[in-house]
């Protein structure tokens, strides 16, 4: 393999060899300007594991609440109570809103929402109980670590209990969010009503012993610098290594617009599909790399399937967190447009449920 910059030959020897990279590696790479020397050994990667197969699901996002009261500093979705655009759904609403589509063939619902500071854990209970109810061929991923960690602290249950009980009402996956960047500077700065990066990776090693698989995530393009990046990847790939409980590594380009932060400029495609590609390398031992076409476009999700990335989400219907942050994305796309997004790439479309079982 040629390339432009030297320095990623040494990478370059490791990953044919499957050597571990470290944390310099993970710096080379985000330093580089050999963009496309980065993409093709991440590539090289992809196409080992899966070769052109690239996954989707259909699905479902219900936002239940962006009644919130941490009022992180980078979120755009919460809301006090009261405050205008502040949203709950009672359980009936919850229900049409699942009832809307039940004509479709949709295999995953993903429900998360504000910290409530009024709904009792039975609402949460309920929602789960409902969905499951009416979808039962479908997976209920729901919550991150930062809800599991609250509904603790409401109930006085230990985080076992909380989970087991979420378990006994349908729950079968969690999400990656609420890590942001696993850094306590950041912490204190942007999130610091919220669990910090220690308590949430030992709420999803909790959440992984009792069997429930989970996705990772990592908030880039605040004020996070590149060796926190790299470090929170680190931390990821030291969990799994104990767990095995990550199935996916989801990216999330910060929206600024309508937040705190609008100061900021939005992420740029380069740093979107580098990011990509460093942590298709860094995560040796988290299978899927998920390009979110919700935060980067659809285009260049499209690309990304060139950088690392093995899976483009799904179809999603009525996405609301980013787009109250100012993405100008669509807000779902049809199970046509996504499988034509992978075909003119030169992959392959796999229609997977959430366990990335092919449908
Ligand atoms: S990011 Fe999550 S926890 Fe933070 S304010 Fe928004 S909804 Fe609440």
């Amino acid at each position: 393999m040629e390339f432009n910059d030297p320095a990623l030959f040494p990478i370059h020897e490791k990953v044919t060899s499957g050597e571990r990279l470290d944390f310099e590696d993970g710096m080379t790479l985000y330093h580089t300007n050999d963009l496309l020397g980065v993409a093709r050994m991440a590539n090289l990667v992809r196409e080992q594991k899966f070769s052109r197969d690239t996954y989707f699901v259909r699905n479902q996002h219900l936002n239940y609440t962006n009644v919130c009261v941490n009022r992180c500093v980078f979120c755009a979705f919460s809301r006090d109570m009261g405050e205008e655009k502040a949203y709950t759904f009672d359980l009936s609403k919850a229900e049409q809103e699942i009832r809307t589509r039940l004509h479709e063939p949709i295999r995953e619902i993903h429900m998360v929402g504000g910290l409530h500071p009024s709904l009792p854990f039975s609402y949460y209970l309920d929602l789960v109980r409902m969905v499951k109810e009416l979808r039962p061929e479908a997976t209920v991923k729901a919550f991150t670590a930062v809800e599991i960690d609250y509904f603790s602290r409401l109930t006085g249950l230990s985080l076992e209990e909380v989970i087991k009980e979420l378990q006994g009402a349908g729950l079968g996956m969690m999400p990656g969010g609420g890590a942001e960047v696993l850094s306590e500077r950041i912490h204190r700065k942007l999130y610091p009503r919220k669990i910090g990066p220690d308590r949430w990776l030992q709420v999803i090693r909790v959440v992984h012993g009792l069997g429930v698989p989970t996705n990772a995530t990592m908030l880039y393009g605040h004020i996070e610098t590149l060796e926190e990046r790299v470090n929170h990847l680190l931390k990821l790939r030291t969990l799994q290594d104990d767990t095995g409980g990550f199935t996916a590594f989801i990216p999330l380009a910060f929206h600024p617009e309508n937040t705190r932060l609008s100061h900021l400029k939005p992420t740029g495609g380069i740093d979107d599909l580098k990011t990509v590609a460093v942590a298709r390398l860094l995560l040796d031992n988290i299978p899927h790399i998920k390009a979110y076409w919700v935060m980067i476009t659809p285009s260049l999700a499209q690309v990304a399937l060139s950088f690392g990335a093995d899976d483009l989400d799904g179809t999603i219907v009525e996405e609301k967190i980013t787009h109250m942050a100012g993405a100008r994305t669509p807000t779902g796309m049809s199970m046509e447009e996504i499988s034509h997004l992978i075909r003119s790439a030169g992959y392959h479309p796999v229609e997977r449920d959430a366990f990335y079982n092919p449908i």
